[in-house]
């Protein structure tokens, strides 16, 4: 039989995490497929639960003059509804899940559940996210890309919380995303594409490419996007990120059909850009 606990506050919250294991139960909608076992989820949910979603403290987005701030239970629809957010980061929340699903599945339970086929990981690694992460004794500030270490892998302690996730604002000339799956709506990714970019009259300046799904970490070559805007050598890049993939045949797609889509799509888009697309 599980308990479970409701805490007043993330103090309470954060005392009850240093002194025995719970499940942070944010929306949930990860955490119930595991307990259920759908689909051959690989994880059982066994452990006490403490539910989270009605602690304030830990929800809204924010601005400050340099950062969007996003506190990790905003839910997926409300990133996708912000005034505040701009488009290139609304547009992959707006195709996760179904309308049902968005409205209460989180942000940081996205990202702290550090599956493969997160949708929001690929984002936030293009866009150099940090995580604010907390318990009783303090906070750090990661790096997304060191938080996550691999499928359902992170370096979270089990008396840590995810408390809100800093994107660095940059004022991006434009953007591509796409998500493959086998259908559109509710639908893990196949493979999902995030690229941003600014530009100075036709000069690329700055780009992020972010592919997720296909390893079990998305792939970001920094050191590679600096070359393309060095050589503008798209086939150099793409060599680059061929011999960076290395996913296997799943039940959700095989290697060579996630290689050869990626780079077709990679290369569509490079060229858009560096044609002097939007
Ligand atoms: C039908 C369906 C469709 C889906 N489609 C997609 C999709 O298209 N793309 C996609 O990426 N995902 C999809 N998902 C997966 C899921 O909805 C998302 O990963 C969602 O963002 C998880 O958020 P949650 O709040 O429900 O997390 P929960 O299930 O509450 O938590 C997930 C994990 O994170 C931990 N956790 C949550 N918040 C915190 C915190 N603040 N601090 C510490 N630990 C925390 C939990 O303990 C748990 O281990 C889908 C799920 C379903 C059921």
């Amino acid at each position: 039989m599980l308990n479970h606990i409701r805490p007043k506050n993330v103090t309470e919250l954060l005392e009850a995490l240093d002194k025995q294991y719970y499940h942070v139960f944010a929306g949930g909608t990860d955490l119930m497929i595991r307990k259920r076992q759908w689909q051959g989820a690989e994880r059982k949910f066994d452990k006490d639960i403490a539910f989270i979603s009605h602690l304030d403290e830990l929800n809204g987005i924010e601005e400050t003059t340099d950062s969007y701030i996003i506190k990790t239970l905003v839910t997926q629809a409300e990133m996708t509804k912000s005034d505040i957010l701009p488009e290139y980061l609304k547009t992959p929340f707006s195709q996760m899940a179904n309308i049902a699903i968005r409205n209460i599945a989180t942000v940081g339970g996205n990202v702290v559940n550090a599956a493969t086929v997160g949708d929001s990981i690929p984002v936030l690694m293009a866009l150099d996210a940090k995580l604010v992460l907390k318990n009783i004794y303090g906070e750090r500030t990661l790096e997304i890309d060191e938080f996550i270490q691999g499928k359902y892998k992170t370096v979270k302690k089990d008396n840590e919380i995810l408390e809100k996730i800093i994107i660095p604002k940059v004022e991006f000339d434009g953007y591509r995303y796409k998500k493959l799956g086998q259908r559109k709506a509710g639908i893990l990714s196949k493979l999902s594409i995030f690229i941003v970019y600014k530009k100075d009259n036709d000069d690329l300046t700055d780009i992020r490419i972010a592919i997720g799904a296909v390893n079990e970490i998305p792939i970001r070559l920094k050191e590679e996007e600096k070359k393309l805007i060095e050589t503008k050598d798209i086939n150099r890049y793409l060599d680059k990120l061929s011999s960076a993939i290395n996913s296997k045949d799943d039940n959700r797609s095989t290697k060579n059909y996630r290689e050869q889509i990626s780079k077709r799509l990679v290369r569509k888009y490079l060229e858009e850009i560096m044609q002097g697309g939007i």
